[in-house]
């Protein structure tokens, strides 16, 4: 029988990485979508014709129930939250709602339902937030520093408890920080990568960014998503820690940019004061020997790799862009 995978957030990054992921399986993959962002379906670009859409408020408990039980799903990817940290700060209430509220409904739907469907719960290295030392594991404490992780912090107890109460197979991954050329430009590796291939084509010719030496554990948002699977496919329902390992500098990130073009960074980039954010915490990283033993997954795309396949991408996107806004593709 066809399993299927029910994912929210199916036009994020993640999504996209996840459903074809799941299309290669053989799922029947179903994004749940709510009818105010029905024009976010043009961001799945050649997965539109393979994917199913389902129309539902995410914030519509009883809406929630009904498409559970209708598509009776095999495993449910629960995603959806607004990615970009800073921002939460601005929503914190819509943030919790969006990010805590779906998982609770979703975990809810599939208890009253009795179905043996599994589940994966988005979580975010951000809810080990004020870190007290590095790496971290599934066994270091959470103090998350902001909204967007408190309310990832929420879910995630809210699926243990469901885990625990009731018998429900769900597992949680603490992801950290994992980019593509899908990564939207407001992350600083789209920002820099994005820049890089402008610069390179004559069509800017700076770059403004923040803190140089804020570090970060950046792996690839494919090698991610493999893991999200893994987890559902395991023995038992067990949470996570999905991360390099490794810490890069921002630093580190513009140099290897710059280098994909042929170009000396330090010449096109500046810092920004206003950039830079206050509080941060740079010993973000992760131990993902847990992942490694248990669900014999590693990341198979590494840092430099995954910066050139980042700039390759936008040069070859600005250059069909720019070619078809003077006429040459008409
Ligand atoms: P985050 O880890 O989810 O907040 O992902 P970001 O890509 O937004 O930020 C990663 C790191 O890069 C953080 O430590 C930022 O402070 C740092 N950073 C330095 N300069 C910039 C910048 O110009 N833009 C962004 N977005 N981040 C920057």
């Amino acid at each position: 029988m066809t399993k299927t995978a029910l994912i929210t957030g199916i036009t994020g990054q993640d999504g996209y990485y996840l459903s074809h992921l799941m299309l290669g399986k053989g799922y029947r993959v179903v994004g749940l979508i709510p009818p105010t962002r029905q024009s976010s379906i043009v961001k799945l670009g050649d997965l539109a014709e393979r994917v199913e859409i389902y129309s539902v408020d995410l914030t519509d408990a009883a809406a929630l129930t009904q498409a559970v039980e209708q598509l009776q799903p095999t495993e449910i990817y629960n995603l959806a939250a607004p990615s970009f940290v800073p921002a939460s700060w601005d929503d914190p209430l819509g943030t919790l709602d969006l990010i805590t509220g779906t998982a609770t409904r979703l975990l809810s739907a599939t208890r009253q339902l009795g179905l043996a469907t599994r589940f994966y719960q988005a979580s975010s290295s951000e809810i080990f937030g004020d870190v007290q030392s590095a790496p971290q594991s599934e066994e270091t404490p959470f103090r998350p520093k902001n909204p967007y992780g408190a309310a990832k912090l929420h879910a995630h107890w809210t699926m243990v408890h469901h885990r625990d109460r009731y018998g429900l197979f769900a597992c949680s991954g603490i992801l950290y920080n994992h980019e593509s050329p899908r990564r939207p430009p407001q992350f600083v590796t789209r920002k820099i990568t994005l820049a890089a291939a402008a610069i390179k084509l004559g069509l800017r010719d700076r770059l403004s960014i923040g803190n140089l030496d804020a570090k970060r554990d950046w792996g690839f948002a494919g090698d991610h998503v493999e893991a999200m699977w893994r987890m559902l496919q395991a023995a038992t329902a067990e949470d996570y820690v999905i991360g390099t390992g490794k810490l890069h500098t921002v630093r580190d990130l513009v140099s290897a940019a710059f280098s994909c073009v042929g170009l000396d960074w330090q010449k096109y980039v500046e810092t920004d004061p206003e950039l830079v954010r206050e509080d941060e915490h740079f010993q973000l990283v992760a131990d993902p020997s847990k992942a490694m033993r248990n669900l014999n997954w590693k990341p198979q795309v590494r840092f430099e790799q995954l910066v050139e396949t980042m700039v390759q991408a936008d040069l070859k996107r600005l250059v069909a862009n720019n070619l078809s806004t003077v006429g040459i593709h008409s």
